[in-house]
């Protein structure tokens, strides 16, 4: 793992941060716009309601009047003699008084060519009496389908109004004129300006006709192409009125009706939050236009949002920060483990040189005894084959071949010691664990020393309980027992008596072995430090105070253990104990007995 973290992901952590914090903010304040935008577009859509409510009522109330009349008998008689002048003043009155009554702006009579034969603003001098009004659209529907609704400007007038139209016919049916009355929403429009937004009523065409804004009126929501202009130029429908356009641009779609838009309105370019109610039966549509001001109600959303948003940017760093920790604990455990292992494996080669070093200075100590053992069957030999050269000689060929076979037997024993050796004196792989017989190691060690034993005079008496069995490695249990055994060979070596007392036996899960002279033993003092490395009491050259030390090594490796201590009736004893291993099979058939016993 790298000892410095790179600066390059901190950089881009640090970016991904202010970018999520600057996208939260965004999207918080931009779900608050919309959220408020819903509601206000809602609430317009109230306001919107109550504005169509209001002209319907208007409307409906009026459109009656016409209706109504077209049944009354004085009209009917005025259409039937167009020339009677009392007639027609009595009508002019009559129609005066129910315009007033009907709370309309203009009523009036119209024969079958659309030429006004009487009107309730005879008086005045804009009266409509003797206009003609056969090209307005009003008239023609009326003729044609029994009504007519238009909104238009006026011509006579120059004022815009609604213009409701119904027919006037005979009791046989028989069509005698038109019936008009026409409403100027001069005086609504006047109510609505104090209203807040700006409201459009546009007609079929979706040319504004009425709105609380003047500015706003006439102008086309839509592009008119040349043919509709030339036909509103032919009905005259807005008299002298020049038609702008207002240009607008949807930005977001809100929901029903509503949406949120860029208009180019007469005061300049503008975003409105525009609310839309269609009007089927006059076929106009409302408009409510807004003025969207979100800024300041945005910045409780932002703060809130920036401050969740930073939140969690520290709460997964933190679980960040804790996961490299917790890995780099993980990372110095298994280092830590590993350092171990490696040491322990060093420990261990140290160790086993150790073990090889003190068995080579064992059998250093031995070689004098071992050159005497090879040596003494060597001379034995050569006597040998003086007296079989003899015995050849004179014929006496049964005598030889005895000679012969007591030579053999020599050169046999010679080969089993030198072949030990050989093997005692190589390195034995660690860790090596194999099922020993106790006593058979036991005796091999014997058979290295036997020769000092004998030369020495050293009397040995034992009491061996057989079959114990333990785990290990032969070489070095062997290099354990001849140490104690030379140990205490060279205790007794001063001694007019020397004996060796060797004991193996089991208790409970553990086999037992002490080897017990009859030397000095070892004084108080040094008895806690005789397993200590290099501690000898023995002259330079001959001691090097490792043997007890590795010995210890070995055993405690074993799973057992090695003590010393002095006998009451003189001399050491060393006793070792190591864990038994059973014998599941039949017990091996060979008992081995101490050669040097
Ligand atoms: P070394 O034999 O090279 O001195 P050891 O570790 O085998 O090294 O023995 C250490 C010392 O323990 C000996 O020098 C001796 O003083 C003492 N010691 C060991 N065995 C006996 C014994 N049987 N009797 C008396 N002293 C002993």
């Amino acid at each position: 793992m790298p000892a410095s973290t790179p600066r390059l992901p901190i950089i881009a952590l640090a970016t991904l941060m202010v970018l999520g914090l600057v996208c939260s903010l965004w999207l918080a304040g931009h779900m608050a716009e919309r959220r408020l935008l819903e509601a206000r577009a809602q609430e317009a859509q109230g306001q919107l309601d109550l504005y169509a409510q209001a002209i319907h009522t208007q409307v409906e109330r009026s459109r009656a009047v016409p209706a109504l009349l077209a049944l009354d008998e004085p009209i009917r008689d005025l259409l039937q003699h167009p020339n009677d002048s009392s007639l027609r003043q009595a009508l002019n009155r009559r129609l005066e008084q129910q315009n007033r009554a009907a709370g309309s702006t203009v009523l009036y009579l119209l024969d079958r060519q659309g030429t006004t034969l009487a009107a309730s603003n005879w008086r005045e001098p804009s009266s409509f009496v003797g206009n003609n009004y056969g090209f307005r659209p009003y008239f023609q529907d009326a003729i044609s389908q029994g009504s007519g609704r238009y909104f238009a400007v006026g011509v006579t007038t120059g004022v815009p109004g609604y213009f409701l139209s119904h027919l006037v016919a005979n009791a046989a049916g028989e069509l005698l004129g038109v019936l008009v009355v026409k409403l100027e929403l001069e005086a609504m429009q006047r109510d609505w300006a104090a209203q807040p937004g700006i409201l459009l009523v546009a007609d079929s065409l979706d040319i504004v006709i009425l709105s609380n804004r003047p500015s706003w009126r006439f102008r086309h929501l839509r592009p008119l192409d040349d043919d509709i202009l030339a036909r509103l130029v032919a009905a005259r429908r807005y008299a002298e009125q020049t038609l702008k356009p207002l240009p607008t641009q949807r930005l977001t779609t809100l929901g029903d009706g509503s949406e949120l838009k860029r208009v180019e309105g007469p005061e300049g370019p503008q975003r409105y939050l525009w609310q839309s109610l269609p009007m089927p039966e006059e076929g106009w549509t409302l408009y409510l236009l807004q003025e969207p001001q979100g800024a300041q109600s945005q910045l409780a959303p932002r703060m809130a949002a920036a401050a969740v948003w930073l939140a969690l940017c520290f709460l997964l760093l933190f679980l960040a920060q804790r996961r490299k920790t917790h890995r780099l604990e993980q990372y110095s455990r298994s280092e830590l483990e590993r350092l171990v292992a490696v040491r322990t494996a060093e420990l261990r080669t140290t160790q086993d040189e150790l073990v090889h070093a003190a068995r080579m200075a064992a059998l250093g100590q031995m070689s004098a005894a071992l050159a005497h053992e090879v040596n003494q069957p060597l001379t034995a030999l050569r006597m040998q084959l003086g007296s079989l050269h003899l015995l050849l000689a004179s014929g006496r060929t049964d005598e030889a071949h005895a000679g012969l076979d007591q030579a053999e037997r020599l050169i046999e024993r010679m080969a089993a010691l030198t072949s030990h050796l050989k093997a005692f004196a190589r390195k034995s792989p660690a860790g090596l664990r194999e099922r020993l017989d106790l006593l058979r190691v036991l005796d091999q060690a014997l058979l290295l020393l036997s020769a000092r034993i004998r030369s020495e005079g050293v009397v040995i008496s034992h009491d061996l309980t057989p079959g114990l069995l333990v785990g290990g490695d032969a070489i070095r249990l062997e290099q354990v027992l001849i140490n104690l055994l030379q140990n205490a060979l060279d205790a007794m070596q001063d001694c007019p008596e020397r004996h060796l007392n060797i004991n193996a036996w089991r208790e409970g899960g553990h086999c037992y072995l002490s080897v017990a002279d009859s030397g000095a033993g070892i004084a108080n003092d040094d008895l806690d430090r005789v397993f200590e490395p290099f501690f000898t009491t023995k002259p330079v050259g001959q001691g090097l105070g490792l043997g007890l030390a590795v010995s210890y090594g070995i055993v405690r490796d074993l799973g057992g253990n090695l003590e010393a201590r002095n006998r009451s009736e003189g001399g050491a004893a060393f006793t070792l104990r190591l864990p038994a291993v059973e014998l599941d099979i039949a017990r091996s058939a060979s008992q081995p007995t101490p050669s040097g016993a």
